[in-house]
């Protein structure tokens, strides 16, 4: 008998050679097999008479062939095939190259089909290379809606759906995690159809239903996995924070501006889940510049006024140290402590510490706030009252970990034996509400879609052109003469190794000092350097001792230099608009006007980059990157397990709503799913392979 388990290699229809090539895939099991689906397919669905094929045309024609023979060329290495294929109403030619296979298959006299398109030479119409099979066969290569397979290492098409045709015909159970009711009620196909209409469809809306029922397991699951992880997180205790007073107003007070609408309603999400004795899990879903970092600030004041410990994890040393300074300012009329504990530095106030001597204070209950990277909950750091986990996400903080990360927030609350701390995200990029809701629906959800007023859009262009290019950088060299700072970002993608990363941002950064900006004092900053010496650059940066800075997008610009008034990004067509908003967002923090000139390379596309032109809004953005690249570029969700598929439709709002209504009506009827006992097996299984919260 085969099932989902059996292994490949236990099958019938197997060459071992084609093992590893598949094992290389990540195909082991037949179940892996029958979830490869092909990435398109070709239409030869119509079967003519010799007589009536067209040239261009994709079609399919079944005859009887003559002799194959094979004919010289004038290229040695090259071999080719030619057969005649003759039918009541005509003939035409078929020809293969290089494919000696074709001569081991293929006699005179044998009836096949043939699928292909249909081309014309000096001697008439033929078929080049075409799919075929014998005419007796079940139409699996030909004559129908034929599915094409990403083909890699050596794996066909035509070998690929051979195997899974065999599959198919041996009847093997697929159970279905999904209630027969819902699918019923939302006219979705039971899961072993859908798999047929993914392999071998009638048609190509066949496909589409089969691609939505897919689709909608993925959000099924996600959705019962979140409503699961919120209950399971409000069953936890947490120390309660009660209501002070005019404690928003007199926070404001302390703050140089006024808070925008949103971070009031945010603050005010938040100092209500603070009141609560079970514990926030909260999302501040921002745009870039909207002012996360004082609402940050806003809940561990309200925590340090009770005398608990607040932590913040910064995504890097660079951005913990930036925040260090930061909330010193926000807190320097308060009685509060603040910590910076990282591998570089320790600092308790402006005072320069040890490691140990700090970890002793931190124990001690001495500062309020914790300010460092995520290695502070993985490292041997001990709290006297930690209350309130803040992590900052940046761009590094993939959804994975997360979900680590909170995990080790519940171990990390020493003090609170019974309690564990409030939790409270910041998004580096504003999230697209369904991309939010679909993944992140155990968070509750602030957005920040405001930015403060007085903060003038920064003007952006693009310059494609040698010309303009000369125009932006003396444009760079006049701000420069008036005193303000310029960023360089180059587009160096993470896949790029280091050390050639290293090499060209050396190089760049030579150009830029000795030719474009002679005058002027270039910083570099790579991905290669020690963290101390990305620190020192960037303080001599923000002191203005660094006029220009050369950053590549590996290292963190989550940082903030109110100074600097332009942004120029090289290869920008390389970069998500999300991420390219979040670089725009480095300039325009202070009440100057700023400028972002993206600078796309020599054959790059840039169409996609007017959309930065034309809006300065996050979130818009943010869906225009969902609609143009998909889900996979948002926050590490490529790497989380979650099938292609099913992301293609992860914008689907309507999709998501449903799914989200059915998996609370299941979970309210049957909490523990008794009654579903495949679904619980396939939620199982998701929280073994996948990874969201
Ligand atoms: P982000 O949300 O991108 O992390 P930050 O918290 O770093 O943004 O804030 C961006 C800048 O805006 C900082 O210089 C901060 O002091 C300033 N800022 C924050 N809130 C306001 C506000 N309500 N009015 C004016 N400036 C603000
Ligand atoms: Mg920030």
């Amino acid at each position: 008998m085969i099932s989902l388990q059996t292994p490949l290699a236990e099958l019938s229809s197997m060459k071992k050679n084609f093992l590893p090539k598949l094992e290389t895939l990540g195909l082991v099991s037949v179940r892996d097999l029958l979830f490869h689906f092909p990435v398109r397919y070709e239409d030869f669905s119509t079967i003519k008479p010799l007589a009536e094929v067209v040239e261009n045309e994709k079609t399919t024609v079944e005859g009887t062939l003559s002799a194959i023979v094979e004919k010289k060329t004038w290229k040695r290495s090259m071999r080719i095939f030619e057969a005649e294929l003759s039918d009541d109403s005509g003939r035409i030619r078929l020809v293969w190259f290089n494919q000696k296979l074709v001569t081991d298959q293929l006699k005179s006299g044998v009836r096949i089909r043939v699928s292909g398109k249909v081309e014309s030479d000096r001697d008439g119409l033929v078929f080049r290379s075409p799919f075929f099979e014998h005419a007796s066969r079940r139409p699996t290569h030909t004559a129908r809606l034929v599915p094409i397979y990403p083909e890699t290492y050596g794996l066909t098409s035509k070998f690929l759906r051979w195997q899974i045709e065999f599959l198919f015909g041996k009847k093997i159970a697929v159970p279905d995690p999904v209630p027969e009711t819902i699918l019923a009620r939302l006219h979705l196909p039971p899961t072993p159809r859908a798999l047929r209409m993914m392999h071998f469809p009638a048609s190509l809306t066949e496909v589409e239903v089969a691609k939505k029922r897919l689709a909608f397991d993925a959000m099924f699951l996600s959705q019962l996995k979140s409503l699961e992880l919120k209950s399971l997180w409000k069953k936890e205790q947490a120390v309660s924070f009660p209501d002070i007073p005019e404690f928003l107003e007199t926070f404001e007070k302390t703050l140089p501006f006024a808070l925008t609408g949103a971070q009031q309603n945010a603050a005010r999400d938040i100092l209500a889940d603070l009141r609560k004795d079970v514990p926030m899990n909260r999302l501040i879903n921002g745009d870039v510049g909207s002012g996360k970092t004082a609402v940050a600030a806003l809940s561990a004041r309200r925590v340090a006024e009770d005398g608990f410990q607040t932590a913040l994890l910064a995504p890097t040393e660079v951005l913990a140290f930036q925040h260090f300074t930061t909330f010193r300012n926000f807190f320097s009329h308060t009685p509060f402590q603040i910590a910076l504990l990282t591998r570089s530095y320790h600092f308790l106030d402006a005072e320069k510490s040890t490691k140990e001597t700090l970890k002793n204070a931190i124990r001690a209950g001495l500062p309020s706030i914790i300010i460092g990277t995520h290695a502070l909950l993985q490292d041997d750091v001990r709290f006297e009252k930690l209350a309130l986990v803040i992590v900052d996400e940046q761009h590094r903080f993939g959804v994975a970990e997360r979900g680590k990360l909170q995990e080790k927030t519940k171990v990390a609350a020493d003090g609170l034996p019974s309690a564990i701390p409030h939790f409270l995200t910041l998004t580096a990029t504003p999230i697209p509400r369904t991309l939010a809701l679909s993944f992140l629906g155990n968070l509750d959800l602030s957005v920040l879609d405001e930015v403060p007023k007085n903060r003038p859009p920064v003007v952006t262009k693009i310059a494609a052109t040698r010309e303009a290019r000369e125009t932006v950088f003396k444009f760079s060299r006049q701000e420069l003469k008036r005193g303000r700072q310029v960023f360089v970002i180059l587009p160096l993608v993470e896949t790029s190794s280091t050390l050639s990363e290293m090499k060209t941002a050396k190089t760049k950064h030579e150009k830029l000092s000795t030719k474009i900006f002679p005058e002027f004092h270039v910083g570099l900053l790579h991905g290669k350097m020690k963290s101390s010496d990305k620190e020192s650059v960037l303080r001599k940066f923000k002191e203005g001792e660094i006029n220009v800075l050369v950053s590549t997008s590996v290292v963190e610009v989550g940082i903030d230099i109110p100074n600097a008034t332009v942004m120029i990004i090289e290869n920008a067509e390389r970069f998500g608009l999300s991420q390219l908003h979040q670089f725009r967002g480095r300039v325009g923090r202070g009440t100057e006007s700023s400028y972002c000139f993206l600078l796309p390379g020599k054959n790059g596309d840039h169409d996609r980059l007017n959309a930065l032109v034309e809006s300065g809004n996050g979130f818009f953005l943010a869906e225009k990157d969902l609609e143009l690249r998909g889900p996979g570029s948002f926050f590490g969700l490529r790497q989380s397990g979650i099938p292609d598929i099913a992301m293609s439709h992860l914008g689907n709002a309507r999709l998501i709503a449903i799914a989200k209504k059915e998996a609370e009506s299941i979970l309210e009827r049957d909490p523990e799913l008794v009654e579903f006992p495949l679904l619980k097996a396939a939620l199982q299984e998701l929280s073994d392979n996948v990874h969201l919260e």
